[in-house]
């Protein structure tokens, strides 16, 4: 027998369905961030620092296109770092 507070089979399978949607629809952009803590104590900028920039140091992640941002294994959870940015970090790649 089902009861009001016990969700049938097919109850939680709507929900799934409706989860699933909801989250299908939220765009790609709304997990972008930047650990703004480390961003600062590491003094990161958008700019390089002569030829040195993220593109070239062995702790970046390149995004889909080289020009696109990406990440930085230091920099726990940031998704928005410029290729052309820079850091005190900073690491030649080999
Ligand atoms: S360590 Fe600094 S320079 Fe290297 S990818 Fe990360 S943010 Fe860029």
């Amino acid at each position: 027998m089902k009861s009001a507070t016990n969700p049938s089979r097919r109850d939680m399978l709507k929900l799934a369905g409706i989860a699933g949607i909801a989250i299908a629809s939220i765009p790609v952009t709304a997990f972008a961030a930047k650990n703004a803590g480390l961003r600062t104590s590491m003094k990161y900028k958008e700019t390089p620092e002569g030829d040195k920039e993220c593109s070239n140091c062995v702790q970046f992640v390149p995004g889909k296109t080289p020009k696109d941002l990406g990440g930085c294994k230091l920099f726990l959870g940031d998704t928005e770092v410029n290729p052309k940015g820079y850091c005190v970090a900073w690491a030649k790649k080999p």
